[in-house]
């Protein structure tokens, strides 16, 4: 077994940590290479002490002088690269086999692309890189050879549901559709006029799941589940009507495949980010991951539910802009962003996120995400005229 060489992008965040739990279990199968973090400069440099990489990735010089403060007698320094070029090194270094793909949002498309660029093989926790580019993201895989490995926790289990994960599109498969779980959120069961009060701290206390504060509000609004939508369509050549969102509070049915022949394919767990994470850096084999067996005595139901698109507009809004193309999924996404970090800067209400990217989406006309320049010129837009209707209203 040749040893795998790991960068992990993101790693200050809560995939970063999952990563470098289940990787630390495994010194004989993984180094981590290169690490990168934005702000959180105490854990990056508490990371780099701990697994000694080759190369830290920071945001601009002020971070990478406070960093090397932060390291001064350590027993390995690394050397310091910085802004979205050095994001782009190391993901693209020739001495890198994996690429973890978990800085969250819009700025993880570059670096993501890199590692695609470069062949590797790429864990893809960062959707909003695959739902910004889609078409150009995975003909640039196919283009190199990379291997593309989903972590997210619904993706990652649609693939180990799907018999041959490499053959063309869903009809050769013999899958009818997809059923796409969702938890549903802390606010499953709360009356509509009371989502209005929401805080950014409810929002985050997700039922099921600790994560990153960004995923905790799109988690809330199902947001997630719209972007997911999107992020599955383009991992398994979907449509948008070949893939049901599912709710069902229980997370522990990651998601399934019904195929033609009335056979449905569950993959089950506890929620856990550590076993999609191990699935993908040991693919094909397994490795132990940390995460304590499944119970189902004393889990003892599963339950399924619809989707409430009323009190839930973020899904439908997914799934109209899945079904316009082009850049609508980046219009959607950048709009999304922006309304996130409003509401947890305590500049908008929790009902008022779909309405600003139902404004943002109705402002724009769609047109085809030709190239990565047009991508990012509709994720500018977007921000614009999000911050155009926060100003205003
Ligand atoms: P997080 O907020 O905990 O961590 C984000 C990481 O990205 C941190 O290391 C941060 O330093 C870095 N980062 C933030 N802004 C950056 C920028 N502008 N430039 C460079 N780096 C930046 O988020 P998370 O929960 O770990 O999520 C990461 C990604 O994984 C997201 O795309 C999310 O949707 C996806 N994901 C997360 C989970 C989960 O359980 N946390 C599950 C599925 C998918
Ligand atoms: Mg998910």
């Amino acid at each position: 077994m040749s040893l795998q060489r790991l960068c992990v992008l993101g790693a200050t965040g809560s995939i970063g940590a999952s990563t470098l739990d289940v990787v630390a279990r495994h010194p004989e199968r993984y180094r981590i290479f290169a690490l990168s973090g934005h702000r959180r400069l105490n854990e990056l440099a508490d990371l780099c002490r701990r697994f000694q990489p080759v190369y830290a990735a920071v945001p601009d010089q002020a971070s990478a002088d406070c960093l090397a403060g932060l390291l001064r007698g350590a027993e390995m320094l690394p050397e310091i690269l910085v802004g979205e070029g050095g994001l782009e090194a190391i993901a693209a270094h020739p001495q890198v086999d994996t690429v973890m793909a978990a800085i969250v949002g819009a700025a993880g498309l570059k670096p993501t692309l890199a590692a695609v660029k470069a062949g590797k093989r790429v864990l893809l926790a960062n959707k909003e890189a695959l739902v910004m580019s889609g078409a150009l993201f995975i003909e640039a895989v196919q283009a190199s050879g990379a291997t593309l490995l989903p972590i997210d926790s619904e993706h990652n289990a649609i693939f180990q549901c799907l018999a041959d994960p490499a053959t063309p599109g869903l009809a050769r498969k013999g899958v009818r559709r997809i059923l796409l779980t969702a938890s549903g959120g802390p606010f499953r069961e709360t009356p509509a006029e009371q989502l209005v009060e929401v805080t950014p701290d409810q929002a985050c206390a997700h039922p099921k799941w600790s994560m990153g504060r960004k995923i905790s509000v799109d988690s809330a609004t199902l947001m997630n589940k719209g972007l997911e939508l999107i992020e599955a369509c383009w991992l398994f050549e979907a449509t948008p009507e070949q893939v049901e969102v599912v709710i069902h509070p229980q997370s522990v049915i990651h998601s399934l495949v019904d195929y033609v022949d009335g056979s449905v394919l569950a993959q089950l767990g506890n929620p856990d980010m550590r076993t999609p994470i191990a699935h993908a850096l040991a693919w094909p084999e397994r490795i132990d991951s940390g995460v304590t067996a499944l119970d189902l005595f004393e889990i003892g139901r599963l339950e399924f539910e619809r989707p409430d698109e009323a009190r839930f507009p973020c899904l439908r809004l997914a799934r109209e802009a899945a079904q316009a193309g082009g850049c609508m999924p980046a219009t959607l996404n950048a709009a999304n962003e922006v309304a996130v970090e409003a509401f947890l800067a305590g500049q908008l209400g929790f009902t008022e996120i779909p309405q600003l990217i139902e404004s943002v989406l109705k402002g724009v006309e769609p047109g085809p995400a030709a190239d990565l320049d047009a991508v990012f010129a509709a994720d500018n837009t977007a921000r614009q005229l999000a911050r155009e209707w926060l100003a205003r209203r």
